[in-house]
């Protein structure tokens, strides 16, 4: 059990910008995964850090976890599934006995009905799994994981910004629209009780969920050269520690607003 100092699950900078907090990053399967660049520099700022994934992928990142910094326990949880939601205070008390931190880092879409251009033949049933895996679960697991917090507490998600409509991108932009609204909303509820809802919108990177996106290289195309800054597509570390950055005090009076960590993309007309 970890109240709030160094353990051996995890705390390995006791001068870090999150030194003490006990963090969840929900969403991570293998070492591409944003949820594990988050976890990794989470764990270099001195938090605990607890990981989840589900299915039949748990055991791989069971395997992953192990090429984090410190030990990181790994729960199960299907944010569409009801009863790993209940029991999921439960299951992280086993570990830390409240939450400073949760991240989302989760997002499903069919890629054979949903992306790559076919916009006007998606079929419902999956555009409502896309919505509430990747929008929905952003209220369920803030709502599942309210009992582990207080004022201070900071929930993050990831974006690809919905403000635009992409190449490719077809319903998954809608789920992010959703979640993008969805966050505000959270931020307009959980803000009397001192917690923060922000987003991370960060440019493309090669994770397995982007690689499944068929038509993901025109979204990539010229991003490197637009950015300002320009861009590393296999870089975690920009998304991750922008990530950290709103999980820590150092933004204590944000909530609801989306930070873009695209390279500055967003902002350059053509
Ligand atoms: P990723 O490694 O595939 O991570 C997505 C995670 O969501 C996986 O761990 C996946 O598990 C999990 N997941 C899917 N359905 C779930 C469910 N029902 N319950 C619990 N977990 C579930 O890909 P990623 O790119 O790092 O994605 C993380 C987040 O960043 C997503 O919200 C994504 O949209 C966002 N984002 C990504 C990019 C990009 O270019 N990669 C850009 C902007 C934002 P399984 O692997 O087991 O399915």
């Amino acid at each position: 059990m970890v109240s709030t100092s160094s353990t051996d699950t995890g705390a390995i900078n006791p001068n870090g910008i999150l030194a003490g907090k006990r963090i969840l990053v929900a969403g991570v399967t293998l070492d591409t995964s944003i949820g594990f660049g988050v976890a990794k520099v989470a764990q270099e700022q001195g938090a605990t850090v607890l990981i989840s994934n589900f299915g039949r992928a748990l055991n791989l990142t069971k395997r992953i976890a192990n090429r984090l910094p410190a030990q990181a326990p790994v729960l199960e949880l299907d944010v569409t599934d009801e009863e790993h939601l209940a029991r999921l205070p439960d299951l992280v008390r086993e570990h830390v006995d409240g939450l400073d931190g949760v991240v989302h880092s989760i997002a499903y879409g069919n890629p054979e009905t949903l992306l790559g251009g076919q916009f006007l033949e998606g079929p419902w049933p999956d555009v409502a799994q896309a919505v509430q895996v990747s929008a929905y679960s952003l209220a369920s697991l803030s709502k599942a994981c309210l009992p582990l917090m207080g004022p201070g507490g900071s929930i993050v998600g990831l974006t690809f910004d919905a403000t635009v409509a992409w190449p490719a991108y077809d319903w998954m932009g809608i789920a992010k629209a959703g979640l993008e609204s969805c966050s505000r909303y959270l931020a307009r509820d959980l803000g009397p009780q001192g917690i923060r809802v922000n987003l991370v919108s960060a440019g493309p990177l090669r994770t397995i969920a982007a690689k499944a996106i068929p038509g993901f290289e025109d979204i990539e195309a010229g991003w490197t050269a637009r950015a300002p800054l320009g861009w590393d597509n296999v870089d975690l570390e920009p998304t991750a520690r922008s990530v950290v950055g709103l999980l820590s005090d150092f933004f204590p009076a944000t909530t609801g607003e989306i930070v873009h960590v695209d390279g500055g993309y967003h902002a350059i007309g053509a």
